[in-house]
């Protein structure tokens, strides 16, 4: 049998799943300054239900800039908006943060006590997420980090 009822319902359900996620991946670009979000401007996000994307086990997203495309998974420990904005921190450090900026950053992570064992770019990200995500991860929040996100250019 094909396509009773329940499955119209079903479909219906999911589709509005994927629009109320969209609204809401709009209302955290709102929260972010302009140039940040302007990073993002035009992307499909596409949000994917595992722990972690195929087979990488490190990254909770990646950005593909041919097709325009952000691709996050679901980690067990990570609400959606602190992934989503974690993807979005890659972009800020990659194109807005400046290196003297950077300097600062592996200066404060290298003085901060009871961080995680990540790269200075992957915390820079936590610290990001952390700054804008209602739902903030107590391991990654440290005072200093909040105070450079604060500082970033606009
Ligand atoms: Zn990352």
């Amino acid at each position: 049998m094909q396509g009773g009822m329940g499955d119209q319902f079903m479909q219906a359900g999911m589709q509005d799943d994927m629009d109320s996620e969209k609204a809401d991946i709009a209302k955290t670009l709102e929260k972010l300054p302009d140039s940040h979000a302007a990073l993002v401007q035009g992307y499909n996000w596409k949000l994917h239900p595992g722990n972690t994307l195929n087979g990488d086990e490190e990254h909770v997203g990646y950005m593909d800039d041919q097709d325009k495309e952000i691709a996050i998974s679901s980690p067990w420990n990570y609400g959606r908006e602190f992934t989503v904005l974690h993807e979005i921190a890659h972009r800020v450090w990659e194109k807005l943060v400046p290196p003297e900026y950077k300097k600062m950053w592996f200066h404060i992570v290298q003085n901060t006590q009871d961080k995680q064992d990540q790269s200075p770019e992957e915390l820079f990200c936590m610290a990001y997420a952390n700054r804008y995500a209602k739902n903030k991860i107590v391991i990654h929040d440290h005072p200093q980090w909040h105070e450079f996100i604060e500082r970033l250019p606009q």
